[in-house]
C-alpha cells in the first residue's frame, strides 16, 4: 500500500519526475498516487519531504497468488549473455515442476530484437521496457523498473546472474521489496512447492540449503554454473511491452568512462572458450610469462590457482575455482596445478581438461581427458613453439 502524508508533502514535484510508469500527478498542491503505480519505491527515494510511504510487509503470505519463474536478462554488447541462457535453462526446470512460466525482463534501448533469443532458450513470456536511460546499467532506473514489475505480477521465483550487475542489482530489489535473497548458488530445485537453494557456505566447507520464507523467492547464480539448454528458434515467447519514462535528474550515479580491459586479460575467464591457467608449480610471477604466450597463441584466457593468487603472482580476478570464477571452456589447460578438489569445482565443466604436471600422482589427471608428465618449463614453451608453428602454416 502506498500512502501520501498531506501534512508533509510540499508539492515540489520530484515524484512526478522520478516515477518511470507516469503514476504521479500534482493535483491541489499535493501528490496524487494514481492506478498505475507499481510500487516501486522511485519517489520514495526522491522525496526529499519524506511525504511518501509504501507498507509492504504481510503477516500471512497468500504464496498461491505468487506464480512463474523469472529471468533477469542481462545485455552485454548488445547481446544477451550466455549465463542467462544457462538460467532460463534451469528456469524452465523448475517451472515445469511447478506448473508454472518462464518470464524473462528485458531492459534495454532497442532491444525488443533480442526477445527471439530468450524465446528460443525457453521464455514464454518476455517483458520489455526500451528507454534511452537504460542503454547502459544503473542501479536505480533498472531497480526501478524491476521492483515495479514485480510488485505489479507477483512472480514466484526471480532468478539474476551473480555478475557485476546482477550482484548489484538483485540485493537492491531484494532490500526495496523487503523478501530475502541467496546469493551465489551452486543449485536450485523444488522441494514441497518451494524453492531450494543450494550454496557453498563458511568458506565452502558446507553445502546449505536455503529456503526463503518471502515472495518472490529470488537467488543469483554464477555464470557456467548451470547448463545451457539447446535453442528452439520456433518457440514463440509472449512479449508484453512495458511503456517506461526515466529521468534522468533521478539517477544518481553516471558513468564517465568504460576503461577496456588490457590485452592480456581481453577475454573474460567466465565466456572464455579456451583458458589456460598457473597454478604455484609455475613458481614465480615473472615465470607466468610462459603461460600468457601459450594463452596468446591460441587466443585464450589466462587462470590462476588461488596459491597463484595468493603468492601474489595474478590478480584475484583470475582466480579459478570455488572462491574464484566457475568456468566451463572448451578447453581448460592446467598448468602446475596439483587439482585440489576447490580447484576442481571451478572448472571441472570445461569439455576438453589437458593437465601438465611433474607429479604423475597429483589428482589433476583424475579429472584430465589428456596428462602430460613432467616440468611445465620446458613442456609449456615446447606446447607453443609447436603451436604456433602449426597455426603459422595452416
Ligand atoms: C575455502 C577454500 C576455498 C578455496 N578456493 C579455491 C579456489 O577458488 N581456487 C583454487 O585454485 N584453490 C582454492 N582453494 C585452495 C586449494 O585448496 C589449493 O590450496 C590450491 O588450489 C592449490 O593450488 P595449486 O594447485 O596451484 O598449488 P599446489 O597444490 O601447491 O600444487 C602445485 C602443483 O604444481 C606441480 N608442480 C610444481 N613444479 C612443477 C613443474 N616445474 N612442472 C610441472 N608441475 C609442477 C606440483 O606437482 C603440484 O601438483 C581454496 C581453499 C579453501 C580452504
Amino acid at each position: 500500500m502506498i500512502d501520501v502524508k498531506e501534512e508533509l508533502c510540499n508539492h515540489c514535484g520530484s515524484c512526478v519526475k522520478a516515477c518511470p510508469f507516469g503514476a504521479i500527478q500534482i493535483i491541489n498542491q499535493i501528490a496524487v498516487i494514481g492506478e498505475e503505480c507499481t510500487l516501486c519505491g522511485a519517489c520514495i527515494q526522491v522525496c526529499k519531504a519524506c511525504a511518501i510511504e509504501i507498507e509492504r510487509k504481510e503477516i500471512d503470505i497468500d504464496y498461491s497468488r505468487y506464480k512463474n519463474v523469472w529471468v533477469f536478462a542481462e545485455i552485454k554488447d548488445g547481446k544477451i549473455r550466455n549465463v542467462t541462457y544457462e538460467l532460463l535453462g534451469k528456469a524452465r526446470q523448475l517451472a515445469v515442476e511447478l506448473g508454472q512460466k518462464v518470464c524473462a525482463v528485458l531492459l534495454g534501448r532497442d532491444v525488443k530484437k533480442l526477445c527471439k533469443d530468450l524465446s528460443a532458450y525457453g521464455a514464454d513470456k518476455i517483458f520489455v521496457a526500451e528507454d534511452d536511460s537504460l542503454e547502459q546499467y544503473y542501479t536505480d532506473p533498472f531497480t526501478s523498473v524491476l521492483v515495479g514489475l514485480i510488485s505489479k505480477h507477483e512472480p514466484n521465483i526471480v532468478i539474476y546472474p551473480a555478475t557485476k550487475i546482477g550482484r548489484d542489482l538483485a540485493p537492491r530489489v531484494a532490500a526495496t521489496l523487503e523478501v530475502g535473497l541467496t546469493a551465489d548458488c551452486t543449485g536450485l530445485s523444488i522441494q514441497n512447492g518451494r524453492l531450494l537453494q543450494t550454496r557453498p557456505a563458511f568458506g565452502g566447507n558446507i553445502m546449505a540449503d536455503i529456503i526463503s520464507v518471502t515472495r518472490p523467492q529470488m537467488a543469483t547464480v554464477r555464470p557456467n554454473v548451470m547448463k545451457k539448454g539447446s535453442p528452439y528458434k520456433d518457440r514463440t515467447a509472449e512479449i508484453v511491452e512495458i511503456p517506461v519514462r526515466i529521468d534522468r535528474k533521478g539517477i544518481r550515479t553516471i558513468i564517465k568512462e568504460i576503461i577496456g580491459m588490457k590485452s592480456s586479460d581481453a577475454v573474460p575467464l567466465d565466456e572464455a572458450d579456451i583458458i589456460v591457467s598457473g597454478g604455484r608449480g609455475i613458481g614465480s610471477k615473472e615465470n607466468f610469462k610462459i603461460i600468457e604466450d601459450l594463452a596468446g597463441v591460441l587466443e585464450a584466457a589466462v587462470g590462476a590457482s588461488r596459491s597463484a593468487v595468493d603468492l601474489g603472482w595474478k590478480p584475484k580476478s583470475f582466480q579459478v575455482g570455488q572462491s574464484g570464477t566457475t568456468v566451463s571452456p572448451k578447453i581448460y589447460i592446467a598448468c602446475g596445478i596439483s587439482g585440489k578438489i576447490q580447484h576442481l569445482v571451478g572448472m571441472s565443466g570445461s569439455d576438453i581438461i589437458i593437465a601438465i604436471n611433474k607429479d604423475p600422482e597429483a589428482p589433476i589427471f583424475n579429472v584430465a581427458d589428456y596428462g602430460i608428465v613432467g616440468d611445465l618449463n620446458k613442456v609449456v614453451p615446447a606446447l607453443t613453439e609447436a603451436l604456433r608453428k602449426e597455426l603459422a602454416s595452416r
